[in-house]
């Protein structure tokens, strides 16, 4: 080192001249305006963001990895006399003369002779602190705060103001601030602390060893280099962040604390080791800067996610330096020569490295020492290096400020380039798309989950107006379906109803023929019986008459025989007489029975022949008389009969003396009353009354059948039935039926009065009369035809009366409830004969279609008839209509809510 002194000696004046070309030939981009001090040019958000071209550090944003040349830059500060060379040097001038508007500095070799040095800013013993920082240290720091590594280093003697510039923490005067704590501030202005770092440490190189002044108790810090960049890094030293300046002034003075001690301990003393700060900045790069930064300028939304945030690492370096004087001059340390040596050794190796750098030699040794190590990016590295010599004004110093002064002039040659240091913060992005995964996770199985729950709801919604929708549809089927059915029962019906009629029709030709036959076979016996008894009687008379004969002539021989003889004869006369009447009247019927044989043969040949109907009109064939007929063919019309012998005479004979004869005329009259055509003749000749008061005159039942089934018949036509009402037929009939033993009697009166019960107007004199009585008083008799008749009369009221009451002519409960039929209509509503059956549920429902019956009925058990009706009934219609009856009753609906029947 020693020998490497006096090169620099040597070299001073060389160097000074080299260094002065140097300098003029550098590029105007590094040093293109020295005059202009780069930190007056503060920008409006930031005074640190735009860098003067002038400024030492000079030149733009690195964009490409080659870097951008930037050579270190140095200033020289001269310290002001201090107190004790004002006295000692009064007599001798500086030993420097500094020109620092041509940025010259001039050493004085000897009163006559001096040399001449240039450099980047020539700072007298009058420049502020402030200044000293902008010229110096300023564009350093901005460097770094775009993503550069900086460093700022004081080289010089002990004592000549390395400190001063760069440590002081002005704390009593704030002007005194030197270059560390103005570096921090800047710093702390430019960046964002959400999204930039500013960390610190703070070390001591004392004798090769590396010292964390911010824990003493990390003493031997290790130098990391990556083998690829080369960069190094000190893993193990304390990196505090940084947030605000109180922060780090106390972080500063507790290093400066460590240091005192570490070196109290080391029996050192601070003057001999170098402090190094090392203020890392890491910045994300955003928008506009990103948008610069990214290598084509369209990104989409995706990629930009997908990218990692772009970080810029920039690493300030500020070294306060050992002092440089040689250290045979402090032998007085108490230090051994070899320690000697390893205390100078991390600056005599930066020294060589320098001197090799400026050479542009091929070698550097980098390697020699911890201190270069440390250095390696900030001489011929890509950092931005200020360096500031400070020399002293005594002319005692003058081989030290010279070397100090040969120090910055090598320095000046060395040769950075600059580069950018961005990098992609991978570590960063992984934490942050891990952290989006896991959102993108939860929000897709929140959207899943709803999604889910949303399928789900439709599906039921879907479900339900399916499950509706066949609901509706079926109901629509069913109810679309009853009228189908209903309509097809109603035709069904009448197509019934007409083929009954077309039946009866025919059943009845048919049926009056063969009464007819029995009638004229009848009539024939009784014809023979007669003519046989005529021809005795004629034989009688011719017997008599030949006595006679005799008997005049014995006249006179017997007088008193005589007398007795013409009594005899007078009683045979009278014989006659009455033999006569009868044969003329048997002569008469049997025309009557050949007429009619006559007209039911011609009928018949119109018709087939048919089924014997059960019903109400079969009365009619049973009505008929039974007489002979001589069935040759001899036989005159009714209107013959009628000419011949004449209605009144028939009906004349209904009160014949002679009960036969008054059963053969009430027989032929029933026979014409069953023909609709001669009714109203019939009634007209009185034939009704005449029948009526055969009911009340005589004893004989087959009388009363015949008559009564006459009056059945003849009652079928309105006018009739009131003239029965009116003669008093209810009452006949009742007593009829009361006297009757043959059930077919009852049949015809249970007939008559179920014709009656028909007819609208008659209802409450009929009831009055103790028809519905009457009715209800043959059902003891048990035969199926009669009850078949009482259902028919029941239904028929029963249909009259719920008429009237729907007409409103009709109040208060039934006639037939009142009169006490209830319990027999429960009792038969399902009789296994179906005529009855069918009678009493359509008067069921007639009696149910108002609501005044509604609680007798359920009294008596109607209900659940109707119900049954409803449900089993084998007639659509009836079926239906009960249905009907049932569900418009309020008090049936509430009966059968009672009950809870479902329906
Ligand atoms: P070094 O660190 O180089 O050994 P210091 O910074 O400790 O030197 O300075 C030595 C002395 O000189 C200190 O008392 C310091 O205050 C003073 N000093 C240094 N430079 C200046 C200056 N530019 N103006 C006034 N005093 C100074
Ligand atoms: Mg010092």
């Amino acid at each position: 080192m020693a020998s490497g002194g006096g090169n620099y000696r040597n070299g001073t004046h060389r160097n000074s001249l080299k260094g002065t070309t140097a300098a003029t030939d550098r590029p105007l981009s590094v040093n293109s305006n020295p005059s202009k001090p780069a930190l007056k040019n503060k920008s409006a958000s930031s005074g640190l963001r735009k860098s003067s071209p002038g400024s030492l550090g000079g030149g733009g944003t690195a964009k490409d990895d080659a870097g951008v040349p930037g050579r270190v830059r140095v200033a020289v500060r001269l310290r002001p006399r201090n107190a004790e060379e004002s006295v000692a040097d009064a007599d001798f001038a500086d030993c420097v003369e500094l020109q620092p508007e041509f940025k010259r500095l001039k050493l004085r070799k000897n009163n006559w002779d001096t040399d001449t040095y240039e450099f980047d800013e020539v700072l007298t013993e009058f420049a502020s602190q402030k200044r000293v920082y902008e010229v110096v240290a300023k564009p350093v720091v901005e460097s770094v705060l775009d993503g550069y590594n900086g460093t700022v280093m004081a080289y010089g003697q002990t004592g000549t103001g390395k400190t001063y510039t760069l440590g002081r923490l002005g704390e009593e005067d704030t002007a005194d601030r030197g270059i560390i704590v103005r570096a921090m501030e800047d710093i702390l202005a430019d960046v964002s602390l959400e999204t930039d770092s500013v960390s610190v440490s703070y070390l001591q190189l004392y004798m090769e060893s590396l010292q964390d002044l911010l824990d003493p108790t990390n003493d031997n810090i290790s130098i990391v280099e990556d083998p690829k960049s080369g960069d190094i890094s000190l893993p193990g030293a304390t990196l505090v962040e940084i947030r605000d300046q109180r922060s780090f002034l106390e972080l500063l003075r507790l290093g400066e604390a460590h240091r005192y001690a570490a070196n109290t301990k080391l029996n050192a003393e601070s003057s001999r080791s170098h402090a190094l700060l090392m203020v890392h900045i890491k910045r994300s790069v955003k928008g506009r800067d990103l948008a610069h930064s990214s290598q084509n300028g369209n990104t989409t939304n995706m990629t930009k996610s997908l990218r990692p945030t772009l970080v810029r690492k920039g690493k300030l370096v500020v070294v306060d330096l050992a002092g440089s004087e040689r250290i045979d001059k402090s032998g007085s340390e108490g230090h051994t020569l070899e320690e000697a040596k390893s205390i100078n050794l991390s600056l005599s190796a930066l020294g060589k490295c320098i001197n090799a750098l400026a050479e542009n030699s091929a070698h550097v040794p980098v390697r020699d020492s911890k201190l270069t190590r440390l250095l390696r990016d900030s001489f011929g590295g890509t950092a931005r290096t200020s360096l500031v010599i400070t020399i002293g004004p005594s002319p005692r110093h003058r081989g030290e400020t010279t070397s100090t002064i040969m120090f910055g002039q090598r320095a000046m040659k060395v040769e950075n380039m600059l580069k950018l240091k961005e990098e992609f913060d991978y570590k960063s992005l992984a934490r942050k798309l891990d952290i989006q995964l896991d959102q993108l996770i939860m929000e897709h199985e929140r959207k899943q989950k709803a999604f889910e729950d949303e399928i789900e709801r439709i599906t039921t919604d879907a479900q339900n107006q399916i499950s509706e929708a066949e609901q509706n549809y079926a109901s629509a089927m069913e109810k679309e379906r009853l009228k189908y059915q209903k309509e097809y029962m109603e035709s069904i019906k009448k197509l019934e109803d007409k083929w009954m009629m077309n039946q009866q029709k025919h059943g009845e030709k048919k049926d009056q023929m063969i009464s007819t036959a029995k009638e004229v076979a009848e009539l024939k016996k009784l014809l023979d019986k007669e003519t046989s008894l005529r021809k005795a009687a004629e034989e009688e008379v011719n017997n008599l008459k030949s006595q006679i004969a005799q008997l005049k002539m014995s006249e006179t021989s017997a007088n008193s025989e005589v007398l007795k003889l013409q009594k005899t004869l007078e009683d045979e006369a009278y014989q006659k007489e009455k033999l006569e009447g009868e044969i003329s009247m048997l002569q008469t019927q049997l025309l009557q029975l050949s007429f009619e044989a006559d007209e039911t043969r011609r009928r018949l040949d119109r018709g087939g022949p048919r089924k014997v109907p059960g019903g109400l009109d079969s009365l009619i064939s049973q009505a008929r008389p039974q007489v002979n007929d001589s069935g040759n063919g001899e036989k005159a019309p009714i209107a013959n009969l009628f000419e011949q012998v004449g209605l009144q005479k028939i009906l004349s004979l209904l009160e014949a003396e002679d009960a036969d004869v008054r059963i053969h005329a009430v027989k032929v009259v029933a026979n014409l009353a069953a023909e609709e055509s001669n009714q109203q003749k019939i009634v007209e000749a009185g034939g009704l009354t005449s029948l009526l008061a055969l009911l009340g005159s005589t004893e004989d039942e087959t009388i009363h059948r015949v008559a009564a089934g006459a009056i059945a018949n003849l009652a079928m036509n309105e006018t009739n039935q009131e003239l029965i009402m009116s003669e008093g037929g209810i009452s006949l009939l009742s007593m009829t039926a009361a006297n009757a033993e043959d059930p077919q009697t009852l049949r015809m009166v249970a007939g008559a009065i179920a014709n009656l019960c028909g007819n609208d107007k008659l209802q409450n004199k009929l009831r009055g009369e103790g028809g519905i009585k009457a009715l209800l008083g043959m059902v003891k008799c048990g035969h199926p035809d009669v009850l078949s008749q009482v259902a028919r009369g029941i239904a028929n009221f029963a249909k009259c009366e719920s008429r009237a009451s729907t007409q409103g002519n009709k109040t208060g409960r039934s006639l037939l409830i009142e009169d006490g039929a209830l319990p027999w209509i429960v009792q038969n509503a399902n009789n296994e004969a179906s005529p009855i059956r069918r009678h009493i549920e359509l008067a069921l429902c007639h009696l149910a279609q108002h609501e005044v019956n509604a609680k007798d009925m359920i009294t008596g058990g109607a209900l659940w008839e109707l119900v049954r009706i409803s449900r089993d009934c084998s007639r659509e219609d009836i079926k239906t209509l009960a249905h009907r009856t049932l569900t418009s009753s309020p008090t049936f609906l509430a009966e059968l809510r009672r009950l809870r029947i479902d329906y």
